[in-house]
């Protein structure tokens, strides 16, 4: 009887997590089909096609990565671990982001004017803030800005992500991060949270919420800097000789 429970519920997570992964992959996918279908019609130079079908790769390898991050996504340890050019790394997400913005009328400044490397696996960390990004440009759906910036002090980078969009309230405060809790009804996931907190504490690093409603939300995330990382790292290699 308990055990039947068990797997009933374990279905039902798997069940779960598979709508979770198909709305993620579906935008890449929905284009990659539409560059197919464009390459079908009608006649192509030999440098359109190889373009389009740059694209189609493109698209279908973020597919993967998706799968990919949701899948490992049940391991709590980092796959590769690298020196993360962190301006490098949020102009890269941001750069993905610029449609969805510009169709939500978001404006993006960047202040890097101080920045560093941090310590970690560079597709979960674009994961983590692609996130955190969407979420901000959702919440400007009648457009706003966008400001991400970054500090560093006492061997920590911090990064700010704050937004001019419908902010949150207690209660969204504090189940944020809780699996598939979301206040967009069929346009959420209820992931997107929980996957950057899981992220962030794999990479040692903090995340401090404000926001009030009508006004906006600003996160902030503080990583050891990359070489207090190793510092880090060679003194618990000491530790255990
Ligand atoms: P989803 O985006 O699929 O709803 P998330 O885990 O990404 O799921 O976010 C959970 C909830 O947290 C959202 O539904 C939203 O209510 C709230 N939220 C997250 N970021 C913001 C933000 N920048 N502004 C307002 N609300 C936010
Ligand atoms: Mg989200």
């Amino acid at each position: 009887m308990k055990h039947q429970l068990i797997k009933a519920e374990k279905l039902h997570a798997v069940e779960q997590m598979g709508a979770a992964i198909s709305h993620e992959i579906r935008n890449p996918l929905t284009a990659a089909m539409g560059f197919v279908q464009l390459l079908q019609s009608g006649h192509h130079t030999r440098k359109q096609q190889n373009d389009y079908l740059s694209i189609i790769k493109e698209e279908l390898k973020a597919a993967e990565r998706v799968i990919q991050d949701y899948l490992t996504f049940a391991k709590p340890s980092l796959v590769s671990i690298e020196e993360l050019n962190v301006k490098k790394e949020l102009q890269h997400v941001i750069n993905i982001l610029h449609p969805i913005a510009n169709q939500n009328s978001v404006e993006i400044s960047t202040d890097f004017s101080v920045v560093g490397s941090i310590q970690g696996d560079r597709q979960k960390f674009r994961q983590a803030f692609i996130n955190v990004l969407k979420n901000a440009v959702e919440s400007m759906p009648n457009g706003g800005y966008l400001k991400v910036g970054t500090d560093f002090s006492q061997n920590h980078i911090s990064i700010q992500v704050k937004d001019t969009g419908v902010g949150m309230t207690k209660e969204v405060l504090e189940r944020l991060g809780e699996p598939y809790y979301s206040t967009k009804g069929s346009q959420g996931t209820g992931l997107g949270m929980m996957v950057v907190y899981s992220i962030v504490r794999a990479m040692n690093g903090t995340i401090k919420v404000q926001s009030e409603v009508g006004n906006g939300t600003t996160f902030q995330f503080s990583f050891p800097s990359f070489k207090a990382a190793l510092k880090n790292e060679s003194l618990k290699k000491v530790d255990s000789i």
